[in-house]
């Protein structure tokens, strides 16, 4: 299938600029079909978090359940899990033929908590064997293996059962990002991207989101990362400021009047060029 299905569970952030819409968009974005179900719903600006309620573990079973028995999902991206009876829901619910990405968000760019350590409990014992591909950055990384060291933490968390984890680097002081995917039995690899000046809502799920559209396509895991940086820094780089918080990226390129004009020259509707003329 061209438009190949990922199931997503995350929260739902009314910014728009990170969580489910984040996802949403960066799948469309590199030609996959997102089916959303939110794991919590969220009160927010582009500053913080103010608050959070979790969906109901049931509901996000049934939804999960008739979205399986229908549509032919091949990836999975995971990003906020709401709580530690929702993630552990998820955890029941990951099928073993899908490619798993998850972003284990513990904070939201304002500083605000998003997860609890009974959360990182499930989070650890029953996701982490399930999933391809882990994208925390440096210091979620550091608090879901209790190590300061970044090739440490990683190791232990491959011990634990993941298959790949990309660790990103904005948050540590390097003068360049140096983002690092570790991949169990091979040496580390070292991803460097010129560091851009503001702070983002939403680059997390953006980078996640776009690993899982490139394993959804079937892509080799080391180039869906690539790829997915390169798209993510575009993002990031054509970012916009709606208030005076943080900057949202920009994953789908506006589609410009000459392009909507000659799409609609090639498949005009039938009251075409009049409502459509100026
Ligand atoms: N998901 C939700 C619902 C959020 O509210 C946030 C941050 O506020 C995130 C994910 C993580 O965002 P980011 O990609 O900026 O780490």
């Amino acid at each position: 299938m061209n438009r190949p299905c990922v199931l997503v569970l995350a929260g739902l952030d009314p910014t728009g600029g990170a969580g489910l819409q984040a996802d949403i968009e960066t799948l469309a974005a590199l030609g996959a079909h997102a089916c959303p179900v939110a794991t919590a719903l969220t009160v927010q600006n582009t500053h913080n978090v103010l608050a959070s309620h979790p969906v109901d573990p049931k509901l996000i079973r049934a939804q999960v359940q008739a979205l399986t028995k229908d549509l032919p999902i091949v990836a999975c991206k995971i990003g906020f899990l709401g709580g530690p009876a929702q993630a552990e829901a998820i955890a029941d619910l990951i099928a073993p033929d899908w490619s798993v990405v998850l972003d284990p968000v513990l904070a939201a760019g304002g500083g605000a908590g998003l997860a609890h350590e009974d959360t990182l409990q499930v989070l650890r014992q029953s996701l982490l064997p399930k999933i391809t591909l882990l994208t925390p950055n440096a210091p979620e990384a550091r608090a879901l293996s209790g190590e300061i060291e970044l090739a440490t933490a990683a190791r232990k968390m491959l011990d634990q059962g993941c298959q790949a984890i990309l660790v990103t680097g904005a948050h540590e002081p390097s003068l360049e990002v140096h983002n690092q995917l570790f991949i169990a039995n091979h040496p580390p690899k070292v991803l460097d991207w010129p560091r851009l000046p503001a702070t983002y809502h939403g680059s997390g799920c953006t980078l996640a989101s776009a690993c899982a559209a490139g394993l959804a396509h079937g892509k080799p895991l080391e180039l869906a990362v690539e790829q997915a940086q390169a798209y993510t820094w575009k993002t990031l780089e054509q970012a916009f400021l709606p208030s005076d918080g943080q900057w949202i990226p920009t994953r789908i390129a506006q589609m410009s009047s000459v392009s909507l004009r000659s799409s609609l020259e090639t498949h005009p509707p039938s009251d075409f060029p009049s409502r459509f003329s100026a």
